[in-house]
């Protein structure tokens, strides 16, 4: 199917609020983690959420060229050639971009986007998360008011942040103060501002306590209990309609438990990043050991050809990616569940 529009794109968010289900939003910087993430949400008969980071997509584009916005490009290009090829709705994202990077990453995407409009194409991306979690909750929603405005002109869901994820993403890291647990009357601040913009779409990432990256069990202290307050407040407040759609970011190591919570409270979009990266590198690292005096010239020899072609382990990385997309769609009770009708 082509890449889920804004229409399919609204009603697979609606129907995981309702159904107290969440899509896998994966990070892919390549082909192959594209091509891992469209076969795994395929063969478990899930929609998801293909997205890209800045520095994943700066990467994307080559170590010479380093343009996180042509790297985007040339990775969402590719997926949307290759969803059609696929009976599931993926929708494409992309990850955290602090205010300073607005103008070199999700700006120059939506105006790709505004381009392709005008020509009568459809969306290069579906939605794009501006992370303005390290400003004041004011600066924040200021900016995030502008941009959603904007977002709606141009059938774009947008995701903010509020409150700040542990540890560390593409090299950025969380302050030792920072708030890691957000509170109703901060996200009944974001309902009040953000919900005047009639019809606008937009998702949350409402923090509980959760990291980026990966940490021994015990380690991280989850209160999904707190998006539930956060949910009781601006239901209170402002009625069914306003319930947010929640974002579970650094979810990895969380418990099942944990993560059926969160999903129970309105969680829509678990990001996984962490787990599918461990996956694709365990598979070479096995391919690596198991073929050591192949994919080495060992004391003048010759190799093997076949093993260190990088498509061999490419192949099993793939795979095992794609295992690790299966089981994410389990947990998150996105499997099965596609809107796609063969
Ligand atoms: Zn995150």
């Amino acid at each position: 199917m082509p890449v889920a529009d804004y229409r399919i794109y609204c009603e697979m968010l609606d129907r995981a609020r309702d159904g107290r289900f969440a899509y896998p939003g994966i990070n892919v910087t390549s082909l192959t983690t594209a091509n891992a993430v469209l076969k795994g949400l395929a063969e478990s008969r899930s929609d998801g959420i293909i997205q890209i980071s800045t520095g994943g997509a700066a990467f994307a584009s080559g170590s010479s060229v380093k343009d996180m916005v042509l790297g985007a490009i040339s990775i969402a290009e590719h997926v949307h050639r290759l969803a059609e090829r696929y009976p599931i709705y993926v929708a494409l994202h992309t990850d955290h971009c602090q205010a300073d990077k607005l103008d070199k990453y999700v700006i120059p995407l939506v105006e790709e986007t505004e381009r392709r409009r005008a020509s009568g194409l459809p969306n290069l991306f579906s939605s794009h998360m501006f992370d303005g979690s390290a400003l004041p909750l004011h600066a924040n929603l200021d900016l995030a008011e502008k941009l959603l405005k904007r977002f709606h002109l141009n059938d774009l869901i947008l995701e903010i942040e509020c409150g700040v994820v542990g540890g560390e993403e593409d090299g950025v890291k969380a302050s030792g103060a920072a708030k890691l647990y957000t509170t109703p009357e901060d996200t009944l601040e974001v309902a009040r501002r953000l919900n005047e913009i009639e019809g606008a779409r937009y998702l949350l990432a409402a923090t509980f306590g959760n990291v980026h990256g990966v940490y021994k069990p015990g380690h991280v202290k989850l209160k999904p209990s707190i998006l539930r307050d956060c949910q009781e407040a601006v239901e209170k407040k402002y009625g069914k309609d306003a319930l947010f759609y929640l974002v579970f970011h650094g979810g990895s190591g969380s418990s099942l438990d944990e993560i059926h919570a969160a999903l129970d409270y309105g969680v829509v979009k678990m990001n996984i990043d962490t787990d599918t990266q461990y996956a694709f590198t365990r598979a070479i690292a096995d391919h690596m050991f198991k073929n050591y005096d192949g994919v080495l010239k060992v004391d003048a020899e010759v190799g093997n050809k076949k093993t260190y072609d990088p498509r061999s382990y490419l192949t099993s990385a793939e795979a095992s990616m794609c295992d690790r997309v299966k089981q994410a769609t389990v947990n998150l009770r996105s499997a099965a569940k596609t809107l796609f009708k063969t």
